[in-house]
C-alpha cells in the first residue's frame, strides 16, 4: 500500500522534464527534516487523518490527509479521473520510503514514464527506465545522510541553493560521483532574487543548468 497525500494534472515546472504535462502522485511521509520545506503537510501520516482515495485527487488546500492506494488503484484513478498525462510523477514527501517498483512497473506496461523526486536518503527501489531526479538535503534536522548510491543512480541532480555553502556542498556530494550522462541543476530555493542571481552566476561557472520551478512563476500547482 502507498499512502498518498495528493494527485494532481499539472505541468512538470523543473528539470529536465520542465514543460511535460503530468500525474504527480504525493506520497506521505518524511524524516528529512528541511527547515524550508514547502510540504511539512506530508511529514506525518496521522492514523486518524485517513480518506478515500478519490478526496486525494480533489483536495483544494494542503493537508495532512492520506489515502491507502496500491500501484493497481492508482492507475484505475487516473483513467477514471479522464487525466491525459503519459508521465508520472512520484513526489513527497520522501517517496522513497515506499518500494515503488511495482507502482513503476506497472504503469511503464501501460505505456507510461515515471520520474521519482527524492532527497537521495534513502535506497532507490524503481526500474532502471524510471528517470530518478535528487534534490540531495544535506545536513537537516533529521539526520539523514545523502547516499552516495542514489547520487550514482540519478539522472539528474538538482540542488537546491539560497547562498554559496549550498553550492560547496554540491561540489563536495559530487567528488567522487562520475557525473558523465547526468544533468546538473541548480534550482534557487524560493524564488528568491539573491539566490536566483547565484544560481545563475555558479551554472554559468560550472556548466550546470538553471532549474527556476517554472510552475510557481506561473502560479499553478
Ligand atoms: S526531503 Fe522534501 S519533503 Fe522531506 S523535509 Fe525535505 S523538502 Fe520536505
Amino acid at each position: 500500500m502507498y499512502k498518498v497525500n495528493e494527485i494532481f494534472e499539472t505541468i512538470q515546472g523543473e528539470g529536465n522534464y520542465t514543460g511535460t504535462p503530468a500525474i504527480f502522485v504525493r506520497l506521505q511521509g518524511c524524516p528529512v527534516g528541511c527547515s524550508w520545506c514547502d510540504t511539512k503537510h506530508t511529514w506525518e501520516i496521522p492514523a486518524d487523518l485517513s480518506i478515500d482515495l478519490w478526496q486525494a485527487t480533489q483536495k483544494k488546500a494542503d493537508s495532512e490527509h492520506w489515502a491507502d492506494a496500491t500501484a493497481d488503484d492508482l492507475l484505475a484513478l487516473f483513467s477514471a479521473r479522464g487525466y491525459r498525462a503519459q508521465h508520472v510523477v512520484i513526489t513527497g514527501g520522501e517517496p522513497c520510503m515506499y518500494d515503488l517498483n511495482p507502482l513503476c512497473e506497472l504503469l511503464h506496461h501501460h505505456g507510461m514514464s515515471t520520474q521519482i523526486e527524492t532527497s537521495g536518503t534513502f535506497e532507490i527501489l524503481a526500474p532502471e527506465q524510471t528517470w530518478v531526479t535528487v534534490s540531495p538535503k544535506v545536513n537537516m534536522r533529521g539526520g539523514y545522510a545523502v547516499l552516495r548510491s542514489t547520487l550514482q543512480r540519478a539522472n539528474e541532480i538538482k540542488h537546491p541553493v539560497a547562498m554559496e555553502k549550498h553550492v560547496d556542498e554540491l561540489k563536495a556530494l559530487l567528488q567522487d560521483i562520475d557525473v558523465s550522462g547526468k544533468l546538473i541543476y541548480l534550482q534557487p530555493i524560493s524564488q528568491k532574487a539573491k539566490a536566483t542571481q547565484l544560481a545563475i552566476e555558479f551554472c554559468k561557472a560550472n556548466n550546470w543548468r538553471l532549474s527556476v520551478q517554472v510552475h510557481k512563476y506561473l502560479g499553478i500547482n
